[in-house]
């Protein structure tokens, strides 16, 4: 399993899967179709069956039941593109045997380390096998260790037939991080009862809560007269931008918050005496909460109006994704079987709010409760990116674990 893992991941990574915002297209970028290519030919040989690819990139793929039982049918679930915040271009793993605890150079040229003092979290890993970048690229282990283990997992029941499972479906799927994995996953055509993300972190997690989510788009118009005759006429569209930004909870912000802590995050604001606009994004786990951050900004816009003109100021508010936890605390039995599943297996659940969204927010409202397990990335996004094999091969019999319990509790 640890062979074929690294072999799986170090092939995957070097495909440069970067998603872009600004592209239409779907999947966003042309590198995205080259992995997804070679996963379907990697799910043939290992022999899946029902193995597709639809005009938008979305790979699905089964695994038939090998018991007569009636089992719901499962899913898991990983996205191939990475995150554009760093690049994903000739992306070089370098793998660590038998870490000894102390910093690892990344490029001796550059004099690029990833030392414990900086990410002390490195520790967890004395004696493992880490793999990391070059220090001029991120690493991918978001998701691409995700797709390595549930390819790695898949081969794994097909090798070992006593273990009996239900129908397993599997779906590798473009743009999860320019938040666009769900927006054409065919929930109907995929056909499972529940499903998992393999997107977390380190060891252990399991993540049933996501953020509700809303952008809130400003536009403020003034009126630009020459500074010397302004008086009682000129109107300052970066100053009721500033008003409007002062009236909002100063502690109600990313850099004050933690936990179940909700925010208004101001994103960006650019403007001049003529037109100004501001662009905010508003999160709170709690739906109460978040629906009286959104009436509270709502009030305040409302004032300025009132205070400035009616025209004067433009809002676009529109929720982006709600908490799943709505959808998957019904069917508890979709986070309770995961979390068994890792007690079998000695790893203890870290069992946290996701300060963010998954594919899984969006999935568990069409219909598909989707809660996320963790893949081993640490430090995603950029060049301190690493996994570990050993979290890599604990999430892979995680999956097995889970395909067992279903089975096992199913009649
Ligand atoms: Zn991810």
């Amino acid at each position: 399993m640890k062979d074929e893992l690294i072999k799986r991941f170090t092939t995957y990574v070097k495909i440069d899967t970067q998603s872009n915002e600004d592209s239409q297209t779907c999947p966003s970028t042309p590198g995205q179709w080259d992995l997804l290519n070679l996963l379907v030919d990697e799910l043939k040989e290992i022999g899946m069956e029902e193995v597709t690819i639809d005009e938008n990139g979305y790979v699905f793929a089964t695994l038939p039941a090998n018991t007569n039982k009636q089992v719901p049918t499962i899913g898991f679930l990983a996205h191939v593109d990475t995150a554009t915040d760093f690049t994903g271009k000739n992306v070089k793993p370098q793998i660590v045997e038998n870490y000894d605890g102390g910093d690892v150079i990344l490029n001796k040229e550059l004099g690029i380390v990833l030392s414990p003092e900086a990410f002390p979290s490195l520790k967890n890993y004395k004696g493992q096998t880490l793999i990391t970048t070059d220090g001029t690229t991120l690493l991918g282990a978001d998701d691409k260790a995700g797709v390595a283990e549930i390819m790695t997992a898949m081969n794994y029941l097909i090798q070992h037939p006593e273990i009996k499972h239900g129908k397993i479906r599997v779906a590798l799927t473009p743009d999860e991080e320019i938040g666009r994995g769900p927006h054409k996953f065919n929930v109907d055509r995929f056909g499972a009862k529940y499903a998992y993300t393999m997107d977390g972190g380190p060891l252990g997690e399991l993540q049933y809560e996501s953020f509700n989510a809303a952008a809130a788009k400003i536009t403020i118009n003034g009126n630009n007269i020459h500074p010397g005759s302004a008086k009682g006429k000129m109107v300052n569209s970066i100053k009721i931008g500033m008003e409007l930004n002062q009236q909002l909870p100063v502690r109600e912000a990313p850099e004050y918050t933690e936990g179940y802590e909700g925010f208004y995050h101001l994103l960006s604001f650019h403007g001049d005496v003529e037109k100004t606009e501001l662009y905010y994004i508003i999160r709170d786990h709690d739906r109460q909460k978040f629906e009286a951050k959104k009436e509270n900004l709502v009030k305040i816009v409302d004032q300025l109006r009132q205070k400035y003109g009616e025209d004067t100021i433009g809002l676009k508010l529109e929720d982006q994704y709600y908490n799943m936890r709505e959808k998957i605390e019904p069917v508890k039995e979709v986070f309770e079987n995961a979390k068994e599943a890792m007690e079998r297996l000695d790893i203890t659940p870290v069992i946290e709010p996701i300060r963010g969204g998954t594919d899984g927010s969006q999935l568990s409202y069409m219909g598909l409760p989707t809660p996320n397990i963790f893949a081993g990335g640490e430090n995603m996004h950029g060049k301190y990116e690493f996994v570990s094999i050993e979290t890599m091969m604990k999430a892979t019999e995680v999956i097995v674990e889970i395909a067992k319990i279903f089975e096992e509790k199913a009649k």
